[in-house]
């Protein structure tokens, strides 16, 4: 009895494996198994080939997009609309709407030390809050263009002596004015490089409105970091200095 079901589940087994390797062959054929002509093969040693291969030049571009660029450091020269999202930038030296009667630099977007455009970003947020706008007029200022300057106008009080680097060539000062946060401009004391009293902090001289613009960007800018200039209303000096490098835009 033993023998005869041990016989009887021999050739059971038998008809399984067969059954099983028509299956396996049949399935092949058609490619059920996802395995026809080597394909699963072929991907794999691909993977191997490129994953031991440096990247190719595409895969390389991919990496750069997806990764997040590392933050620049407070010393590195950025420009200003990268980071303040909203800001009006209206370079006059880029013009000739400034006191040489021609343009003294030939790039038109604002540039400061990422410490500074730091700051400006906090004085941004903060004026949007209440409708306003920072409008740029000049940043940085290449040593060159002082020269420029110092010609047309010589006179300490307006212009910095080109002899050594100073204030906007060194990245961290900007003129700049107050505007509604959508464009239009409101009344402040005078226009840019306005070399008369009316350019001065003390407001005894302009109206209460042009005086109430002033002071609001001027106390803003004060408390995120900046240091004023008593003959301008427009200058603002980060309180931190950096030293001075040449950079070209
Ligand atoms: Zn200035």
């Amino acid at each position: 009895m033993k023998n005869r079901r041990n016989a009887k589940f021999l050739i059971m087994d038998a008809v399984l494996v067969l059954m099983l390797l028509v299956l396996l062959f049949y399935g092949q054929q058609k490619g059920l198994w996802g395995i026809k002509g080597g394909g699963m093969v072929r991907q794999a040693s691909s993977a191997a080939v490129s994953s031991a291969a440096p990247p190719s030049s595409a895969l390389r571009e991919q990496i750069s997009v997806s990764s997040q660029p590392p933050a620049p450091a407070d010393t590195d020269y950025v420009k200003v609309a990268d980071y303040i999202p909203g800001v009006y930038v209206d370079l006059k030296y880029a013009t000739n709407e400034n006191i040489t009667g021609h343009a003294i630099y030939d790039f038109v977007d604002a540039y400061l030390r990422y410490g500074t455009v730091k700051k400006l970003k906090q004085v941004q947020d903060d004026l949007n809050a209440s409708g306003y706008s920072l409008k740029i007029w000049d940043a940085y200022r290449p040593l060159k263009a002082q020269a420029e300057l110092w010609n047309a106008e010589p006179d300490p009080r307006y212009i910095s002596r080109p002899s050594k680097p100073t204030s906007h060539n060194l990245g961290n000062t900007v003129d700049v004015t107050i505007v509604k946060k959508n464009g239009p401009e409101i009344p402040v004391p005078s226009g840019f490089d306005n070399f008369t009293k009316k350019a001065d902090r003390d407001y005894s001289d302009v109206t209460e409105e042009q005086k109430n613009n002033a002071l609001l960007l001027q106390n803003t800018m004060i408390k995120y970091g900046f240091n004023t200039y008593s003959a301008e209303w427009w200058h603002f000096e980060d309180t931190q200095d950096y030293p001075y490098v040449d950079f070209e835009p």
